[in-house]
């Protein structure tokens, strides 16, 4: 048995239509996240990752410049964002906490402004990456990572995270990332998720 599973998904891969298709979620999951899965099992087999959680992974081997290092980072790294890429959504979308909405209000100005910086900071970010709602320095943040890189590596802890490759949204909107994020935030962003959270990072 491999030591990194694929997880199961949160809900059917038709749950968020029409936000994300179910085409875009069989490929994105079932082709994109599970290759990710399986070149991390092949590079770690036989060495001592194999004892290591994937957050662990993750955070040893963030920073390690040698080409092997850099490999395990990649795919552990990318394991690691779609796991929580898929926790971030929900097609019951619902409203932040009582305590992460105050949050909210004192570092944003409010849920609509959040929003759109988490909009804006996706769609400035150059080519593949990630955008995030983190907490880190007694504040949320909203922070981009590109290719593999994430929050946890810089010390963050993830929140929401938003996929930036085209893979996840060329299919539904071809090069139209803003339209994508949009809808995102707007109707499909996993609220009780980002608050339970929350609540354990403070
Ligand atoms: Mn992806």
């Amino acid at each position: 048995m491999s030591h990194i599973q694929l997880p199961r998904l949160p809900w059917s891969p038709d749950a968020l239509e029409p936000a994300i298709s179910k085409r875009t979620i069989d490929t994105h999951y079932g082709k994109h996240h599970k290759a990710y899965v399986d070149k991390l099992n092949k590079l770690i087999a036989g060495t001592a990752y194999e004892t290591l959680t994937l957050d662990q992974i993750v955070r040893e081997t963030a920073g390690d410049k040698s080409k092997n290092g850099r490999a395990i980072f990649n795919n552990a790294g990318q394991a690691w964002n779609h796991n929580r890429y898929w926790e971030s959504l929900s097609p019951e979308s619902g409203e932040p906490s009582d305590a992460l909405s105050a949050q909210i209000k004192q570092d944003f100005g409010g849920l609509a402004k959040l929003k759109g910086e988490m909009v804006a900071k996706g769609v400035g970010h150059f080519a593949s990456g990630w955008v995030w709602l983190t907490w880190a320095n007694d504040k949320l943040n909203v922070i981009d990572t590109h290719d593999a890189d994430n929050a946890p590596a810089h010390g963050h802890e993830a929140l929401l995270v938003l996929d930036l490759w085209e893979h996840a949204y060329y299919l539904d909107y071809q090069q139209e990332r803003e339209r994508h994020l949009r809808a995102l935030v707007e109707d499909a962003l996993n609220w009780k998720g980002a608050s339970a959270r929350f609540d354990k990072a403070r």
